[in-house]
């Protein structure tokens, strides 16, 4: 069959069996069957950049990582209930990423599970139930965590133990200037704290992406966050940092989101690129928040840390530090940077990220008025062009461009040129 007919044929077959309303990226979805590095091939052997997917960190279908994964099992792999050094090693490695006192972690299958957990050690800390987060993330789907994700209104309205702060932005910074710009989000982190204190939950936690990365990842100073602890912490309340986005590495100059900002927080999640593909998610904590929360709760994974997850989590941790992919993330994103900043359009607002990590917001005019049907065209055509990358920020007028770590400066070349001659092809 034509690749037509068989996008069409799959479309079909996923609406029969998977039911309807699933997302897919593109007019025309895409249909991929091989990944390698960076690269994607289609169903008609398109080869295409892929400068989106954080899923594969090390690469798509490393070879380690897959020989890790084989190697397991094919000799064991059971629930957690046994003893089996490959989470230990793995738990070892991890946390001496970390600050000292983060030194205990819980390892589960999705970043989603993840955010359910560190959000539930925070009750179980404080005894209290109100969350804050920012007003335009993503934090996974369980019942949990999907209160404070949800773009819909959830069934039965939004429940009022959860607040919603405006999250930072360098464009339109919080009280109008860059003076007041962190100040300004910690006095909205202080007024949901009030109304938590007022309405009887009272105040669990504070989870925020520390790159703020569904929100556009805004360019802000380290240090932004210390006026946001102070208040969480005069309140008692707990610091959670997602790292599903940020972490192992990707922004190139810090392994961690947190480092990179400032922040010091008490729990840490993290799933993603965790196992190059591998589902296998994880929470980091002091020993003494992992002892509360299973007091409170008890707690069982079966899959979670299996002998086949460990080891292939261990597999990125080896090929990150074999092949200095960090170090790499942080001289091709500012060779990237560099580049994107010279391309010339009128409706670029800015240009921002670091390492693998960049972003560029587009505004239909000097009030900065966000154009998602600009940024949505141009994903389009980028893809038809042989790059996938796609939008993000509260109106999805920005585009975000993430690729593996192992990018490298040709097909940072090849980005670049394909982006200068997209946007000529679309009309401003
Ligand atoms: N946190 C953040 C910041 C995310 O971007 C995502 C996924 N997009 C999640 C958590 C949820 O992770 P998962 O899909 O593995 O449950």
């Amino acid at each position: 069959p034509d690749s037509a007919q068989s996008t069409a044929t799959i479309l079909a077959r996923r609406e029969r069996l998977l039911g309807p309303n699933m997302t897919t990226f593109y007019d025309t979805p895409v249909h991929l069957v091989r990944g390698e590095g960076a690269w994607v091939w289609d169903a008609d052997g398109n080869r295409l950049l892929d400068c989106y997917n954080n899923v594969p960190h090390v690469g798509h279908a490393h070879p380690k990582v897959v020989e890790a994964i084989t190697k397991q099992a094919l000799t064991l792999n059971t629930h957690t209930r046994y003893l089996h050094e490959g989470i230990l090693d793995y738990a070892d490695r991890l946390t001496a990423t970390m600050r000292h006192d983060l030194s205990a972690m819980i390892m589960v299958c999705t970043g989603s599970e993840a955010n359910d957990i560190a959000l539930r050690m925070a009750r179980a800390l404080t005894g209290k139930t109100g969350i804050i987060g920012t007003d335009n993330t993503y934090h996974g789907n369980t019942d949990l965590v999907s209160h404070l994700s949800a773009k819909k209104t959830p069934i039965g309205g939004h429940v009022d133990w959860v607040k919603k702060v405006p999250a930072p932005d360098n464009l339109r910074p919080l009280g109008g200037s860059d003076d007041t710009h962190a100040q300004a989000f910690a006095d909205g982190i202080q007024s949901a704290i009030d109304e938590l204190e007022a309405s009887g939950h009272g105040f669990s936690a504070l989870i925020l992406d520390p790159f703020f990365a569904n929100e556009g990842c805004p360019t802000l100073p380290k240090g932004f966050l210390e006026p946001a602890v102070e208040v969480v912490r005069r309140a008692g309340g707990v610091i959670i940092a997602d790292e599903v986005q940020p972490g192992f590495g990707r922004t190139g100059y810090d392994f961690w989101g947190h480092e990179r900002i400032g922040l010091v927080p008490d729990i840490v999640t993290m799933g993603k690129p965790m196992g190059n593909g591998h589902p296998v998610a994880g929470v980091v904590a002091r020993p003494e928040i992992l002892a509360q929360f299973r007091n409170a709760f008890g707690y069982f994974n079966t899959f979670g840390g299996n002998p086949v997850s460990a080891a292939a989590a261990n597999a990125v941790l080896d090929v990150l530090e074999e092949e200095d992919l960090v170090e790499n993330a942080r001289d091709t994103g500012d060779y990237t940077l560099n580049l994107l900043r010279q391309i010339d359009h009128p409706m670029i607002a800015d240009v921002r990220g670091s390492g693998m990590f960049l972003g560029m917001e587009f505004v239909a005019d000097p009030a900065l008025t966000p154009t998602a049907d600009f940024t949505a065209q141009l994903v389009e055509e980028m893809r038809n062009r042989g790059v996938l990358l796609h939008s993000m920020g509260r109106e999805y007028h920005a585009i975000k461009i993430r690729p593996p770590m192992c990018f490298n400066r040709t097909q940072a070349d090849f980005l670049i040129d394909t982006l200068a001659s997209a946007l000529k092809e679309i009309p401003a």
